[in-house]
């Protein structure tokens, strides 16, 4: 292994206000979860987004856990999913005891095929599974919103609830609106390597004050109005730090910072790829639509070996490695993943396919002129 530091595919980049929110929150001892940290994230992810009501949780699965959970989503329920995503999409369907149904992608975003999900909401209705259908959640992967007005118009055809994991995509936004705000529900992560962070933690936003509400009492173990502790309701242990709020108040201070640094990535790599494709190379990078704005969370390229001289992703993943720099395979699609063997899929191989050529490069809003030139320099020499 190289002795030379480590370049990350993304790594927590703070802005400096952070501790100073930090140490406010020792000084007051509001060390729990609760207090005005808490209540100032929240205010600060609604105003941002554009969204009525925000409950900040200690992470973007809790909140994909809990919108299920109001969504009356439980055992022998079906819930659709983009297949293309990571595990935290999926896994709290089953935390329900529901049952997930892949969809695959399509071309354009990389993100939930409106017509698979078409096809599979008139199967389900054929097969007289509609009424077992309690949501669909869409992903805007990578932070390229998907396709909203096509599955939002799906959705509402067959009076389906729209969860929106917007993990990645805090701060893009479709047709002049940000990711998360377009659903019933939408969901935030702020873990480690997201595009802000509080070291771990989520958000669930929608413009149902009730909803939220709601959100909020079960995230707080469903605790009745009473001296003493009394409960008529399951509920969870959910809600954020008042400490690793204060992060996240400090980091909704950079965020359009941040975003402009990770455009200003892809545009490098675009320039690289451009470069390297006059030489008879066909690198692609991540598509995206006219009238969306990407926060390019992680900048991704595909490369076919058929067009590329036989060169492949594990070769160049392998390659960067030599240099101690992180590069990783797009997400493995969950229909292809062991523990969900069993699950229903519909769609052709659009994921499989950007799984077996894809790969997420550097994308850090933190990167230095010196890892940059350490990133071109050793892409362009796997390609020359
Ligand atoms: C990160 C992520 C999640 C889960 O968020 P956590 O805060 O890590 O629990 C869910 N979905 C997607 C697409 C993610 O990238």
């Amino acid at each position: 292994m190289s002795e030379k530091t480590k370049i990350w595919l993304s790594s927590p980049h703070m802005g400096g206000k952070e501790q100073e929110f930090v140490n406010e929150a020792f000084e007051t001892n509001w060390i729990a979860p609760l207090g005005p940290h808490v209540n100032g994230f929240e205010s600060d992810l609604e105003k941002y987004n554009g969204v009525a009501h925000a409950a900040a949780l200690s992470s973007g699965t809790a909140a994909l856990h809990i919108a299920l959970d109001l969504l009356n989503v439980g055992p022998g329920d079906l819930v659709i999913v983009q297949s293309f995503t990571f595990c935290g999409s999926a896994n709290p369907i089953k935390y329900r005891g529901a049952d997930p149904v892949f969809i695959d992608s399509e071309k354009d975003t990389w993100n939930m095929c409106p017509d698979s999900l078409q096809t599979a909401l008139k199967d389900l209705d054929q097969q007289g599974l509609l009424p077992k259908v309690k949501a669909i959640i869409p992903v805007h992967l990578y932070g390229m919103p998907a396709k909203m007005d096509e599955i939002l118009a799906h959705a509402k055809s067959y009076g389906i609830a729209v969860l929106e994991d917007a993990a990645e995509s805090l701060g893009s936004t479709y047709k002049g609106k940000y990711t998360g705000s377009l659903g019933d529900f939408g969901v935030y992560s702020f873990n480690g390597n997201k595009i802000i962070t509080t070291s771990g933690g989520g958000a669930l936003v929608s413009s149902n004050k009730e909803w939220i509400d709601k959100a909020r009492f079960l995230a707080t173990q469903a605790r009745d109005e009473a001296p003493h502790y009394q409960h008529s309701t399951i509920g969870y242990n959910y809600r954020l730090s008042n400490v690793l709020a204060g992060i996240g108040r400090g980091q909704m201070l950079v965020l359009d910072k941040h975003i402009a640094l990770r455009r200003k990535n892809f545009e490098r790599y675009q320039e690289l790829f451009s470069r390297i494709n006059k030489k008879g190379y066909a690198i692609k990078l991540q598509p995206g639509l006219a009238d969306s704005f990407s926060n390019r969370w992680l900048s991704s390229i595909v490369m076919n070996p058929d067009e590329n001289k036989g060169k492949d992703r594990e070769g160049l993943r392998i390659f960067l490695l030599e240099e101690n720099i992180e590069a990783r395979p797009l997400w493995k699609p969950m229909h292809l993943q062991p523990v969900f063997e069993e699950a229903k899929y519909y769609g052709g191989k659009v994921a499989e396919k950007l799984f077996d050529t894809g790969l997420c490069l550097p994308s850090g809003s933190n990167l230095s002129e010196s890892d940059w030139a350490r990133i071109e320099t050793k892409i362009e020499s796997f390609f020359s």
